[in-house]
């Protein structure tokens, strides 16, 4: 077994050595870690992947396709003929990739081809998957046809980032490295998202069976790693790991363990099974932490059954509105009913509501969500701000008439204005990046419309966020001005309806700074960024202070899908994050 001592020490000392241990890593490609020994020494196996990864990602074009190509095709000729490295054709039986059937095959070597002829390098991908057990071949023939869809370049940079995550594991192996309690977070997160309203989607809302099994799971999981555990009023599933200080104060974490329709197995859930894996971890070493730790499952989060979100959350900072009791779901049952049925007491709601005074902060882990970290070979980031939002409807009225004799100067084309509100959306939102504005035209309609007349009516949605209130109220002012301005100068008629305005949640600078001193720590050069997309932190911090962690999200950053997906390896440098926070965490004097 060879140790990081070992490394380090011959990164110092004898080059050579170095670059023959490290020989199996990257394949026929000893230039990687000859370069990266200008990096060590290295504090721990995080910090020499994010090295090594580093050399990939700085290397010239002709470099990394050079990399790509010494990578052989997935049981391709050289599998058949026994020409593969050793690591190679380990991997590649573990995928049983050598027990293909003859149509397997024979798919594969389509696939091959078109890729090759695509593309001009070899497909590459971790066939050991995100959790180091093996993709099945229908994974691995599922992900070879989509990403046969990829633009070129974006290809080029899933095949590096692919060959990092065949890096790590192999670094895994050498150095004798498990993310076991990423592993945990892996399988629970896999249990519970079998659970589901709908049959092969993972869709969990709220009350349903699958939701309140999965309560009852969440529940005993906490338990078993020496929580006291409740379900409350709303369904929150809040577990305590108590300090040996009957008088100490709170540190609160927790995410939603709701889901989407069709959604991912780690959006909200990371936040809670992670924590209650460090609590376990904790538990059987026997350690306390000097103030009472809480997880929180927020019950709902997303908003899909009763068209109304945060409920879990609202209810702990005291702002459950209990005339949402009221509303119904697509089948006409009331929440209350839901709740009563479940054997819940609505009458407890407003006791769930925390005492601010107790709290000493609130952190949340979450997956991205986007592809910000990914796109920079970065396990986690440290958010800044959860953003705000403004959302508008916009109907604009124009004059319908015949498409073949109306010239082009005297049209009222509803339309026509439509288009150029959205390329100013693009451009404007475009311009300020500093506090990752975004601005989108998600919806857009021509009532009515018909091939041989020109649009009289256009009706679209306005969608902007930032980090900063103040950059997201500059960007409206400026789209509606100009929406203003485009309809007069097109003699077109406009109404607009705002439909949302949500503030910017900003993380606290202290939270923030403890949890960057536990990733650097970790072997992460800490990296900030906003959260584009809502979360629980956001309820949250209206009560107390609040920080978020997110974890790098793969396959392209997609969410809402059931491709989400994260690694063992990133769950676990964030849950080692997390633990280095919570046993260096110095209140807010
Ligand atoms: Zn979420």
């Amino acid at each position: 077994m060879t140790t990081l001592e070992q490394l380090n020490s011959s990164a110092a000392r004898d080059v050579p050595a170095f670059v023959k241990t490290l020989h199996g890593i990257y394949e026929h490609s000893p230039w990687i870690p000859e370069r990266a020994t200008r990096l060590g020494p290295f504090a721990n196996i995080t910090a020499l992947k994010q090295a090594l990864q580093g050399v990939v990602t700085a290397a010239d074009r002709a470099e990394q396709l050079g990399l790509i190509r010494a990578h052989p095709e997935l049981a391709g000729k050289a599998a058949i003929a026994g020409e593969l490295t050793a690591e190679s054709t380990g991997e590649q039986a573990k995928a049983g990739l050598n027990l293909c059937t003859p149509e397997e095959f024979a798919t594969l070597q389509k696939l091959n081809a078109d890729y090759n002829a695509k593309f001009g390098f070899p497909f590459i991908l971790a066939v050991k998957g995100a959790t180091g057990k093996g993709l099945t071949r229908q994974q691995i023939i599922a992900t070879f046809t989509r990403r046969l869809r990829n633009q070129p370049e974006d290809e080029l940079r899933e095949a590096l980032r692919q060959i990092g995550r065949i890096a790590e594991m192999r670094l895994n192996d050498l150095l004798g490295h498990t993310p076991a309690i990423g592993a945990t977070i892996m399988e629970w997160a896999e249990e519970i998202g079998a659970w589901s309203d709908d049959e092969g989607a993972l869709t969990c809302t709220y009350m349903t069976d699958a939701h309140r099994r999965t309560a009852d799971q969440i529940a005993h999981w906490m338990r078993e790693a020496g929580m006291h555990a409740h379900i409350d009023a709303v369904g929150n599933v809040v577990g305590r790991y108590l300090s040996t200080d009957p008088q100490a104060k709170t540190l609160m974490t927790g995410s939603h363990y709701d889901t989407v329709r069709n959604g991912g197995k780690y959006d909200g859930r990371e936040g809670i099974l992670l924590p209650i894996a460090i609590v376990k971890h904790l538990h059987e070493k026997g350690e306390t932490l000097p103030f009472h730790f809480e997880i929180i499952a927020f019950s709902e989060e997303e908003g899909v059954r009763f068209k109304s979100t945060f409920l879990g959350s609202n209810a702990i900072i005291g702002q459950f509105d209990l005339n949402l009791l009221n509303l119904t779901d697509r089948d006409g049952v009331s929440m209350r009913d839901v709740l009563t049925q479940a054997g819940h007491d609505v009458t407890a709601i407003p006791k769930i509501a925390r005492d601010p005074s107790d709290l000493l902060g609130y952190v949340e882990v979450h997956i991205e969500q986007g592809p910000v970290l990914l796109n920079r070979d970065l396990p986690v980031g440290i958010v800044t701000s959860i953003a705000g939002s403004s959302r508008y409807l916009v109907d604009l009225k124009g004059v319908a008439s015949h498409a073949g004799t109306t010239p082009m100067n005297m049209r009222k084309d509803a339309a026509a204005a439509a288009a150029e509100i959205i390329l100013y959306v693009e451009q404007r939102c475009g311009e300020d990046q500093h506090a990752s504005l975004v601005g989108t035209v998600g919806q857009l309609q021509v009532p009515n419309g018909s091939t041989n007349v020109i649009p009289g009516a256009c009706t679209l949605s306005l969608d902007i966020r930032a980090a900063r209130d103040d950059v997201r109220d500059n960007a409206v002012a400026d789209v509606l001005k100009k929406i203003e301005e485009i309809c007069q100068r097109r003699s077109v008629d406009f109404k607009i309806e705002k439909t949302v305005s949500a503030p910017a949640a900003p993380c606290a600078g202290w939270l923030m700074q403890q949890l960057a001193a536990a990733a650097e720590r970790a072997g992460v050069k800490p990296f900030e960024l906003a959260s584009g997309a809502g979360h629980d932190a956001m309820t949250i911090a209206k009560m107390t202070d609040v920080a978020m962690l997110f974890t790098r999200c793969g396959n392209g950053g997609i969410s809402h899908n059931p491709l989400e997906t994260m690694t063992a390896d990133d769950a676990e440098v964030s849950a080692q994050i997390l633990l280095d926070f919570l046993r260096n965490f110095k209140a807010k004097v």
